[in-house]
């Protein structure tokens, strides 16, 4: 793959040093420095490809800004690199089309630009649908979004917008208008959080600045936020940016919640959360506990982060061997449940033997050693319903009957 690539133009030598070396360390990217006017246009006549460029608005041969034309005359998205900035300089500058400034004073601002270009990165994956119905305001907010990279869908009204979200399943956000003609902002609203939770699919509404009560009831009808118009680019951008941050801290949250750290696969709580849809789903079902045989062994051997390689190997391979439709999930320690659905106890017990020997074949490579190791499986197989409490005590049971008679076995309850 080829490397994508960073301009960073800036006179102050030791700057550039130190923010290309934070960057190295933040960011994959190649980090092209340019200290001058001229040597940067050398390197845009070259090869003018770059995700982002950061720019020094005083430079010993462009002390006024000239970089900034140059460098959008290429399309490359730019980000200004300041000591101080009058509101004018500012304002001209957000208008030529840059995607934001950063002072360059301290640590914190400079961190700033790694938290810009993680956002930008993410835009470049989010896309954006803008309801509008006048086109002046779909132009210009279009052209606000796809400067900060994110894909945008624009619709002139409620019903278009439905019709697009129908089709595109990927839209992570909502920009709407109120008035508009066939179906308003307040009804899309509505209809939209008829099927997606705030969180599912967040909405932002434009209301005019004389429309507080309108305001107020997109807020009672699901939108996450709301704009007042006339909004400048940046506060479009903040709120959007706000946005998009919460809903990924719940994320995040939800996964810490639902997700093994170790093995990234589901954790009990998980499984407990969802197996009655499971058990009510499926007439047939299977379900087995898995047991790395002397797992303590192995820690006591090679020490525990080679444990945690042999527990993410053996993950992996359930993971590969199991469908979307079935349950699996770390219990704690060395210990994993399955559930199987839909499958009858002859194809289980098969199942359930072809995976204990495929992993008693494998082999975990750490520096000179190769790690073999084993499982025993206790299995339950049910036709009829069944508590999960009472299925998994039998399957634990067929599990110890496993250990008992030698390990790296399967054993039926
Ligand atoms: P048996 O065949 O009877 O199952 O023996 P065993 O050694 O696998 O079972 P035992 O319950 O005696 O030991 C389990 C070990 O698993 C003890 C514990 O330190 C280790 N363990 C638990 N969680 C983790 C983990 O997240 N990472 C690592 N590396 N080890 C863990
Ligand atoms: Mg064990
Ligand atoms: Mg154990």
């Amino acid at each position: 793959m080829i490397q994508e690539r960073i301009l960073l133009v800036e006179d102050n030598k030791a700057l550039s040093k130190l923010i290309k070396r934070k960057m190295q360390d933040n960011l994959n990217f190649d980090i092209i420095q340019s200290y001058t006017l001229e040597e940067t246009s050398n390197i845009l006549e070259d090869n003018d490809d770059f995700f982002v460029a950061l720019l020094d608005l005083n430079l010993p041969d462009a002390p006024n800004g000239e970089i900034v034309d140059l460098v959008l005359s290429y399309d490359i998205a730019s980000i200004i690199l300041t000591g101080s900035i009058d509101e004018q300089t500012r304002d001209d500058m957000l208008k030529k089309g840059i995607i934001d400034y950063v002072y360059k004073g301290n640590m914190e601002d400079i961190n700033y630009i790694f938290s810009l270009i993680q956002r930008l990165l993410k835009n470049r994956d989010t896309k954006v649908m803008v309801v509008d119905s006048s086109q002046a305001t779909r132009r210009y907010l279009k052209e606000i979004l796809i400067r900060h990279m994110f894909k945008v869908l624009v619709a002139a009204h409620g019903e278009e917008a439905l019709n697009y979200l129908e089709d595109n399943k990927d839209i992570k956000l909502i920009l709407t208008d109120y008035n508009m003609p066939v179906i308003d902002g307040l009804e899309l609203t509505k209809r939209v959080r008829e099927h997606y939770s705030k969180q599912q699919l967040p909405i932002i509404s434009l209301t005019n600045n004389n429309e507080h009560l309108i305001s107020a009831k997109f807020l009672k009808f699901g939108v996450n936020d709301f704009i007042n118009k006339p909004f400048s680019n940046e506060e479009l951008i903040y709120r959007i940016n706000n946005t998009l941050e919460s809903i990924e801290q719940i994320e995040l949250l939800s996964r810490f919640a639902n997700y093994d750290f170790v093995t990234n696969l589901h954790n009990r709580r998980y499984f407990f959360d969802n197996i009655d849809d499971f058990l009510n789903s499926n007439d047939h079902y299977a379900i087995a506990m898995l047991d790395i045989d002397h797992f303590k062994k192995i820690n006591d051997t090679y020490g525990h982060d080679v444990g945690d390689m042999v527990l993410k190997h053996l993950s992996t391979i359930l993971k590969n061997n199991t469908k979307g439709s079935d349950l699996v999930a770390r219990f704690g320690g060395e210990e994993f449940c399955i559930a199987l659905a839909n499958i009858d106890e002859k194809t289980a017990i098969r199942f359930f033997i072809k995976l204990k020997n495929l992993i008693s074949n494998e082999e975990v490579k750490f520096k000179n050693y190769t790690i073999k190791y084993s499982v025993s499986i206790g299995v339950v197989s049910k036709d009829e319903k069944e508590c999960i409490e009472k299925l998994i005590q039998k399957a634990d049971k067929a599990l110890y009957k496993a250990k008992r008679g030698g390990r790296d076995r399967v054993e039926i309850y």
